[in-house]
């Protein structure tokens, strides 16, 4: 999905208008919430603003050739001037039957300006865009799509670590561990109520009133009804539902059912909507996800009599692990970029120098440790893998 991101920043302004008008489309024609009268005068939005995107370069699709292609379609093929050569040439974002494809909501918060208007992901983009705004992040008229991950973050952070160190670890904990919580549990985390960052479930990942925590992140999995009834649940992390969070969940006389669809035989409990709330989806994205190896690490760590505080200095960076009467320390950054190259080219950029940090990178990606260690020589930084860093501690 890394390679989405970059493939979007490639394109024009025109195929971007375009991209955001097809994929608030998908999402309109997929979803099946608000009234048919709603979903069409979106539809018929998106449509207007697609065949502006032509700009008269080409011939622009009428309304029904539109809305028949976005199903099946490869997205490079939905653009003006069909960019060759990305990711864009592989994906789509309804299949031959209409099914969205698990990018839709990521490529809604990511690489569209309409978004909120989308049915489903929409409320959480328009949640997101509301706490921002709360904390002086965003202009009234800027969409998720100009700011960063990174920034929201930032942001974040920052409005929790006002309320004090203490205070700000807690809630960046409970945002990693727990991005689904009774309504009871988040009132006790007064820091998190302040934020404002979770709300109700979603519709989009709720399924006869109920839904179910993907057992990788803890997180809500989306909720995909089938023509005959039965859902199927995804965790909207691709790697978690490559690794076997997907579900398929059917009625019976005693309720919901749940079934693997995957090699995954841990199956989910569904609980009820009704006295829990979650994070939206692009502060799971830029906060649960990206915090698991390090609460993870942390953990393991621990169990080996090593002291690890989390976050510490202001989040210089992620860990700072001791062992009671040994000399050595250890500075670890955590960094789980999906793609290397992005990684690789992240530190590089990173101004603070990284003397005598480690960087810690998943196991999975372990191939890459020649170039990661070769981008990083010249700072006189480590890269190793949360298995090596492990080894390492418990040696020393
Ligand atoms: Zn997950």
């Amino acid at each position: 999905m890394a390679g989405t991101a970059a493939a979007v920043q490639e394109l024009d302004e025109h195929q971007r208008v375009a991209l955001d008008a097809c994929v608030v489309a998908a999402l309109a024609l997929s979803s099946s919430e608000g009234g048919a009268k709603e979903r069409m005068r979106l539809l018929m939005e998106c449509h207007g603003r697609y065949v502006r995107s032509f700009g008269g370069r080409e011939q622009a699709p009428s309304y029904e050739v539109f809305t028949g292609r976005l199903c099946g379609s490869r997205v490079a093929d939905l653009l003006p001037g069909r960019p060759q050569g990305s990711v864009l040439g592989e994906m789509w974002l309804l299949d031959g039957d209409g099914m969205p494809n698990s990018a839709l909501h990521r490529l809604a918060v990511e690489a569209t300006e309409h978004g909120h208007q989308a049915p489903g992901i929409g409320a959480d983009i328009r949640h997101l865009h509301s706490l921002l705004r709360a904390v002086g992040m965003l202009p009234v008229s800027t969409g998720l799509s100009r700011i960063s991950g990174e920034t929201v973050q930032h942001a974040v952070f920052r409005t929790l670590r006002a309320a004090g160190f203490e205070a700000y670890t807690r809630g960046r904990e409970a945002m990693v561990r727990t991005p689904v919580l009774t309504r009871r549990e988040l009132s006790r985390n007064t820091a998190l109520v302040e934020l404002g960052a979770y709300a109700g479930i979603s519709p989009t990942r709720q399924f006869a009133g109920q839904w179910a925590a993907c057992p990788m992140c803890k997180w809500t999995m989306r909720a995909t009804y089938r023509p005959n009834g039965a859902v199927d649940l995804d965790c909207e992390d691709e790697r978690h539902s490559l690794l076997g969070a997907r579900y398929r969940a059917e009625p019976t006389a005693e309720g919901w059912r749940l079934a693997p669809r995957g090699e995954l035989r841990a199956v989910p409990e569904p609980l009820p909507v009704e006295g829990y709330v979650a994070l939206p989806y692009a502060l799971w994205l830029w906060v649960t996800l990206p915090g698991l190896l390090e609460v993870e690490l942390r953990d393991r760590l621990v169990t080996l009599g090593a002291e690890v505080r989390l976050w510490p200095f202001g989040d210089a960076y992620d860990l700072h692990v001791t062992r009671p009467g040994r000399s050595r320390a250890w500075r670890v950054d955590v960094k789980t970029w999906a793609d290397p190259y992005g990684l690789a080219q992240k530190l590089r950029e990173d101004p603070e120098g990284s003397g005598e940090l480690c960087f810690v990178v998943p196991e999975h990606l372990r191939g890459y440790l020649p170039l990661l260690r070769r981008v990083v020589k010249a700072s006189g930084a480590r890269v190793l893998t949360d298995v090596d860093l492990v080894t390492e501690v418990e040696g020393a």
